[in-house]
């Protein structure tokens, strides 16, 4: 092996197959290794059972299981949602947040340490950016939020945690690659979710993957002025442009889009805005989803009213945009966003 310590969470299948013959054993404990830490849940070498004490041995001197450190837990008194604080093996923090719904339990990744995208509502975004996550590290949060509940099975993921996934995109798709495999958390691509910003390019890549995931596109804004003082990735890829790849997007995959909206008293909540957004995106296929801004600290920024909220739904319904009011989870916690994390720091 050329690498001391490899770790055996940035690797796939055939990878540590590899590995294995390389540190002289069968291919076969590749997959009786997988078995240990994906469906068993267990990162301590001493604890394999079926491995000789040589291998064993063998494999704490050379190998590691990079699991990040638990840095603190907070479970919210209103909701069935944990927030973890993870401790990376360079002393990064990042959060990761898991949610126990009736139909499955769903982990909310993280996939960058911070963000260059600097929207303007969005505490990851107002902290700038520190570097990418690997695969691995990707994985380790669902494995580290999975041990929280005792190995229960994660049914679900969703990338809406720190950082934005298309801006980190060959691990990001190592990762989902790995979380669907049979051998890794075998979790079907259609309870898989990624949201973005929207990164033209990398939305042309994802839809030539052609993956039955679900995607959902951060609009926030039905025009280029209005997006452009929240999120300024908008100067970059005009909404036009934005719209026509999604449109090629689905066209191709069959596979409906969510818009995510997130409703800022005063700036993009009128009901011209609702219209403009109706007129855009009409024909599409895509549904909305509405989110009541969850303040930060170091902007101005409120939440709509309860009433405008639901006017801008019922517009956007009566053109006959399919949409929806996120339910809020986990506030108690600050379970949104990069909130705890920036407490924390
Ligand atoms: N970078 C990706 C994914 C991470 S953000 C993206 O932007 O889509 C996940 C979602 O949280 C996005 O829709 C984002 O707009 C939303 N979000 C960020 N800050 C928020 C806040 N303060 N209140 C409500 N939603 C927020
Ligand atoms: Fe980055 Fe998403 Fe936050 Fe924008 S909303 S700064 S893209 S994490």
């Amino acid at each position: 092996m050329t690498e001391n310590f490899k770790d055996w969470l940035e690797l796939d299948l055939e990878e540590m197959e590899a590995t294995m013959v390389a540190l002289g054993e069968s291919k076969f404990r590749a997959r009786q290794l997988a078995d240990w830490i994906y469906k068993k849940g267990v990162f301590d070498f001493a604890e394999m059972t079926n491995f000789s004490l040589a291998l064993r041995e063998k494999l704490a001197e050379q190998t590691k299981i990079g699991m990040p450190n638990l840095y603190s837990l907070a479970e919210s008194k209103r909701d069935p949602v944990k927030k973890a604080l993870l401790e990376l093996q360079d002393g990064e923090i990042i959060e990761t947040v898991l949610m126990q719904y009736s139909y499955g339990n769903s982990v909310c990744v993280s996939t960058q340490v911070g963000c260059k995208m600097g929207c303007t509502f969005c505490a990851t975004g107002q902290a700038g950016f520190k570097r990418n996550l690997t695969a691995g590290e990707m994985m380790a949060q669902v494995l580290q939020l999975r041990d929280q509940i005792d190995g229960t099975r994660i049914s679900h993921l969703v990338l809406m945690g720190m950082g934005e996934p298309l801006d980190n995109y060959s691990e990001m798709i190592k990762f989902i690659k790995r979380a669907n495999a049979a051998w890794g958390l075998g979790i079907g691509y259609r309870h898989i979710s990624i949201s973005t910003c929207g990164l033209i390019p990398q939305i042309r890549l994802l839809q030539k993957e052609d993956l039955p995931i679900n995607l959902s596109i951060s609009l926030h804004a039905p025009n280029d002025k209005l997006r452009s003082q929240i999120m300024p990735i908008a100067k970059r890829y005009p909404i036009d442009d934005l719209l026509k790849a999604l449109r090629d997007y689905t066209d191709q995959t069959r596979r409906r889009l969510t818009f995510e909206y997130n409703l800022i008293d005063g700036v993009n909540d009128r009901e011209k805005d609702a219209l403009e957004l109706a007129q855009k995106i009409k024909g599409m296929l895509a549904m909305v989803n509405l989110i009541p801004l969850n303040p930060i600290e170091g902007n101005n920024l409120r939440r709509s009213s309860k009433e405008k909220i639901n006017k801008f739904a019922q517009i956007l319904n009566d053109q006959g945009i399919e949409t929806t009011i996120r339910r809020e989870m986990g506030t108690d916690i600050d379970a949104a966003c990069g909130q705890l994390r920036g407490k924390f720091l």
